[in-house]
C-alpha cells in the first residue's frame, strides 16, 4: 500500500507537504477531531483528501455552497478519484445512483449540504456505511460570532451524537480565538484543544489602504497602470456600481466585466468562465463573487469601498496571489461607506447581532484609518502575533515622520459632542462647530451653545478628518444611527491629560483634493440618475406648493438622500436638513420614491440570517369574477381541498386567490393563515425549493429554469 508521501507525489503532484498539512493529515489518520485554520491558498482541501485516500470507508464532506461542492467534485474526478455530491442539483435518480455507489464502496468522497444531515432518512443511510471521517468545510459558519453564520451549520453537533466514534475535521480560512472555541464546542470535539492555526501573514501580498477621493476612478487607474495585462478582482458595494465601473474600465480599453447576483445564472457562468480562462482581465463584482474560486494567478484585489467585516476583507483580498507570487491589494475607503453600512446594520432586528455588526464595523474602520503595519493588524485581529512586516504594506514602506498636533481641535470636537448630549452624528457636530444655520441646528437650539461656531477657522473637510482620527484612536465610538459617543479616553483629552496628533500628509492631501465649493457633492458618492429623480420630485412639489425648490430640501439634503437612500422615517430623519415638520409634509412621497430607487440597485450585505423582507402591495380596484367565486366558497367555510374540487382549479391557484383576497382586505389575514396551516408541504420538496432559491437567487428564476428544463426534455 502507498504511504502518505507517495500519494502526495502520485496523486497531488507535490514533493513535500506545505506547513501544517502533514500535522493535520496525521491527526485525521489517527482518528482525532481536529480544527485547521489556514488562510486561503494554504492548501486546506489536500488535508482531508489525502487521508481519505489512505483510510478505509467514505469521507463525508459538509459544505455550505453548491458551487463549492461542484468545484471539489470536479477537482477530485480530474485526479481519478470517485466523488459525488448529493444535493438539490442532482435528480432523484442521480442521488439514488450515488447511494448505491456509496453502499458498494465505489465512491470515496460524498459532498453534502448541512441541511441534508438533519434528514432522519439520510442519517440512517449514513449509519449503514463505513465512514472514514467527517470533514466540515468553511467551519466558521458554525459560529454565531463568525461572519457567515448559518443556522444549519449550528446543528452539526449531531454528527457526534449519531457517530460518536468517528472523527470530525473542521476547516476554515478565518476564525478569531472566540470563533474557534465556539466551533470545537458546537461540533462537540472530544479534545477541544486540537486546533491548528496557520500563519495569518501572507507575505506575498502587498497591502495598500487609502482614503477614496470622489468615486475613486482616478486612484484606481493609477493602480491598474501598475498591473497591465494582469488578472484581478475589483469589489464594489452595489450592483449598479459594478455595471458603471466595468463600463468605465472598458472605455479605458481594459478587458473588464461586471458580476453580481442580479445577473442570470447563464450570464454569471459565462463571466466566471471568461475570468477563469483569462479571456477577461478584470472582474468587477459584488461580494456575490469569489467564494470557492480556484484561480491561483489573481494578481490584485481592489475594494472600492470598505467591506463590512475584517473577516470578509481578509477572505476577499486573500483571493490574490494564491500561487505564492507577489500580488497587490488596495482598499479605498470613505466615511460615507461607513454611514451606508451603519444604516444597513440599524435595520437588523436582533439586538445581539446588531451590536456585533456595529462592533465589527468599528474594527474594520479602525484598521482602515490605522497608521500601523497592516499585516500586523490583520494578524492581531485573528489572534496571531507578528512583528511589523517592514516591506509589505503602505504604512511600513512610507513611515511618515512629519506629524501635526491637533489636540486643540480635538478638544473642540469632543466638547461639541459632549454639549450636544452625545446624541448626534459627525455631520451635525461639524455643523455646530462651523456655526451652520441649518434646520437641524436651529431645531435643537444648538446655536445657543458655547461651542457653536468655535471651529469656523477650520474647514469642513478637515473637521471630518479630525473626527475620523478621534474615532480611530477610540476617543469616540459610533452608536446606533451614527451617533457619536465619548469614551474615557476622550475625557482625558478634554482635560489636557492626553494629546492627539495625525500624519501631516493626511491633512494636506485631503484639503488639496477637495475644493470647498464642491463639498456637498464631493462628500458623498452620488448616482446622478438617482439625484435627478429626487430633484424632479422636489420640483413637482415646489410647483404644487408654489414655493422655491430649495425651501423644500436643499441640494445638500438631496445629495445625502441619494447617497444613503433611507428606507423609513427614522433613517430619513438622520439626513441633514430633514426635520419632523418636513417629514410630515414630504416624508411619505420621498420615501415612496426612495423605495423604488433602492430596491433596483442595492445589494445589501446580509448579516447572519436576519433580513427584512420588503413586501409591496399594490391596490387593485376591481375584483375579478374568479376571485369572487373563490370568496363565496371561503365564506361557506369549506376546506381548501373542496374548493379545488368545486372550482376545478389547482391548489396553487386557490392559494393565489386567497393571497389576493387577503391583500385586498376581503378576508382577514388570520383567516388566510388558518387556511394555509391546513396545507402540508413535503419537507424534502420544500428544502429542495429553498435550496433552488438560494442557488438561483429568486423563486422566479427557479421557475424559469424549470420551464427551460421542461422544454429541453420535452416534458409536457
Ligand atoms: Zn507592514
Amino acid at each position: 500500500m502507498l504511504d502518505k508521501h507517495q500519494i502526495l507525489q502520485n496523486t497531488f503532484g507535490f514533493d513535500e507537504f506545505r506547513p501544517l498539512q502533514e500535522v493535520v493529515v496525521d491527526k485525521i489518520l489517527n482518528r482525532e477531531d481536529v480544527l485547521l485554520i489556514l488562510p486561503t491558498g494554504g492548501g486546506k482541501s489536500l488535508c482531508y483528501q489525502l487521508p481519505g485516500l489512505l483510510m478505509d470507508g467514505v469521507v463525508v464532506v459538509v459544505s455550505p455552497l453548491l458551487a463549492l461542492m461542484q468545484d471539489q467534485v470536479h477537482g477530485l474526478t480530474a485526479k481519478g478519484i470517485r466523488a459525488v455530491m448529493m444535493s438539490s442539483l442532482q435528480s432523484y435518480e442521480e442521488n439514488n445512483q450515488a447511494e448505491i455507489g456509496l453502499q458498494n464502496g465505489e465512491i470515496k468522497f460524498v459532498f453534502v449540504a448541512p441541511e441534508r444531515l438533519q434528514n432522519e432518512y439520510f442519517l440512517e443511510f449514513l449509519s449503514s456505511l463505513d465512514i472514514a471521517f467527517f470533514a466540515v468545510d468553511e467551519a466558521h459558519c458554525v459560529s454565531e460570532w463568525g461572519h457567515e453564520f448559518r443556522a444549519d451549520y449550528r446543528q452539526l453537533g449531531l454528527l457526534k451524537t449519531h457517530f460518536p466514534e468517528i472523527g470530525v475535521a473542521g476547516f476554515t480560512a478565518t476564525a478569531t480565538t472566540q470563533v474557534e472555541k465556539d466551533i470545537v464546542h458546537q461540533l462537540q470535539f472530544k479534545d477541544k484543544n486540537n486546533i491548528i492555526r496557520g500563519k495569518v501573514f501572507r507575505d506575498n501580498l502587498f497591502i495598500n489602504v487609502k482614503p477614496r477621493q470622489g468615486n475613486g476612478h482616478s486612484q484606481l487607474m493609477d493602480f491598474l497602470q501598475m498591473h497591465q495585462n494582469e488578472q484581478g478582482i475589483i469589489y464594489t458595494l452595489s450592483r449598479k456600481n459594478t455595471e458603471s465601473l466595468s463600463a468605465f474600465l472598458k472605455e479605458q480599453g481594459l478587458k473588464a466585466r461586471a458580476y453580481h447576483a442580479g445577473l442570470s445564472t447563464e450570464e454569471r457562468h459565462q463571466a466566471f468562465n471568461e475570468f477563469v480562462n483569462d479571456d477577461i482581465d478584470i472582474m468587477v463584482a459584488t461580494i456575490a463573487f469569489g467564494m470557492g474560486i480556484d484561480k491561483s494567478n489573481i494578481r490584485f484585489v481592489v475594494h472600492m469601498s470598505i467591506p463590512k467585516t475584517m473577516e470578509a476583507y481578509y477572505q476577499e483580498m486573500g483571493r490574490a496571489g494564491r500561487d505564492g507570487l507577489p500580488s497587490e491589494v488596495l482598499l479605498l475607503y470613505s466615511t460615507g461607506d461607513l454611514g451606508l453600512l451603519g444604516r444597513f446594520i440599524a435595520d437588523i432586528e436582533n439586538e445581539d447581532y446588531r451590536n456585533l455588526a456595529y462592533h465589527k464595523l468599528n474594527l474594520i474602520k479602525k484598521y482602515a484609518f490605522s497608521e500601523g503595519c497592516r499585516h500586523q493588524a490583520l494578524s492581531h485581529y485573528f489572534d496571531d502575533e507578528m512583528p511589523k512586516c517592514e516591506t509589505q504594506c503602505d504604512n511600513c514602506l512610507n513611515p511618515d515622520v512629519e506629524r501635526s498636533d491637533i489636540s486643540e481641535q480635538a478638544k473642540m470636537f469632543l466638547s461639541t459632542v459632549y454639549r450636544t448630549d452625545q446624541s448626534f452624528g459627525q455631520g451635525h457636530i461639524v455643523d455646530v462647530l462651523l456655526g451652520s444655520k441649518n434646520q437641524k441646528v436651529l431645531n435643537n437650539a444648538h446655536q445657543n451653545l458655547s461651542v457653536y461656531g468655535i471651529g469656523s477657522a477650520t474647514n469642513r473637510v478637515i473637521w471630518k478628518i479630525i473626527g475620523d482620527r478621534l474615532l480611530e484612536i477610540d476617543a469616540l465610538i459610533i452608536g446606533e444611527f451614527k451617533v457619536l459617543k465619548l469614551t474615557d479616553f476622550a475625557m482625558e483629552i478634554m482635560k489636557s491629560k492626553q494629546t492627539v496628533d495625525i500624519r501631516a500628509s493626511n491633512l494636506q492631501t485631503q484639503s488639496k483634493a477637495l475644493k470647498p465649493k464642491k463639498i456637498a457633492k464631493q462628500e458623498y458618492e452620488v448616482d446622478e440618475e438617482i439625484f435627478e429623480k429626487l430633484r424632479a420630485l422636489r420640483a413637482e412639489i415646489a410647483r404644487e406648493e408654489a414655493m422655491p425648490a430649495y425651501i423644500i430640501f436643499d441640494n445638500k439634503t438631496l445629495t445625502e438622500m441619494a447617497h444613503f437612500l433611507p428606507n423609513n422615517e427614522a433613517s430619513l430623519l438622520q439626513i441633514n436638513g430633514v426635520g419632523q415638520i418636513k417629514i410630515e409634509k414630504y416624508g411619505e412621497r420621498f420615501l415612496e420614491l426612495l423605495a423604488t430607487l433602492r430596491t433596483e440597485d442595492f445589494e445589501e450585505p446580509i448579516y447572519n440570517s436576519v433580513q427584512k423582507p420588503v413586501v409591496e402591495i399594490k391596490p387593485v380596484k376591481k375584483l375579478h369574477a374568479t376571485y369572487q367565486a373563490t370568496l363565496a366558497l371561503i365564506e361557506q367555510n369549506i376546506s381548501i381541498e373542496e374548493m379545488c374540487q368545486q372550482r376545478e382549479l389547482a391548489l396553487s391557484t386557490i392559494l393565489a386567490h386567497i393571497n389576493k383576497l387577503a391583500e385586498e382586505g376581503k378576508i382577514e389575514h388570520t383567516k388566510r393563515q388558518q387556511f394555509f396551516d391546513t396545507v402540508v408541504m413535503d419537507e424534502k420538496v420544500k428544502n429542495w425549493i429553498l435550496q433552488g432559491i438560494e442557488q438561483l437567487g429568486s423563486v422566479d428564476e427557479v421557475h424559469h429554469q424549470l420551464s427551460i428544463f421542461k422544454q429541453l426534455n420535452q416534458i409536457q
